[in-house]
């Protein structure tokens, strides 16, 4: 009797959006959630323009644009680890940090978490011997922004 193999479940898709600063751009992307990093690589503190960047990633993922995909641009950056492209996308008006893709499988789409309305806890962090020591133990002030 031929035994039949078991089918796996496929994992749970879910669906996150992302917006610029300006409004210009609105992304969704629907994928297997990987769930949020924060990345203290030094590509990703010279991108974002501050200490790490909070990253939501996606595998198995699809993106499509909201609005606004003529007000996106995009840097292909190579100078990485591991060798491998990662495109970093930004909107061409208010220069923020959208959405990052990887060049190489798994097909994987990556959101900043600056611009979703979701911005879910990090479960890990990457590039830990970059971190800043000082995070975490900085003297909170109440700001108006
Ligand atoms: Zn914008
Ligand atoms: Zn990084």
């Amino acid at each position: 009797m031929a035994s039949s193999s078991p089918t796996k479940p496929s994992p749970t898709k879910v669906s996150k959006s992302a917006t610029c600063l300006c409004g210009a751009v609105a992304v969704t992307v629907t994928g297997v959630d990987k769930g949020a990093v924060l990345c203290h690589c030094s590509n990703c503190q010279r991108s974002s323009g501050s200490s790490f960047a909070h990253n939501y990633r996606f595998l198995d993922a699809d993106l499509t644009f909201d609005k606004g995909e003529d007000a996106v641009t995009r840097y292909e950056d190579g100078d990485t680890t591991n060798g491998n492209v990662l495109a970093r996308h930004f909107c061409k008006v208010c220069g923020s940090n959208v959405f990052l893709q990887p060049s190489t499988p798994p097909r994987m789409w990556i959101l900043h978490t600056g611009g979703m309305q979701d911005k879910t806890q990090p479960a890990r962090e990457l590039f830990t011997h970059n971190k800043h020591p000082w995070i975490g133990d900085v003297t909170p002030v109440r700001a108006k922004v």
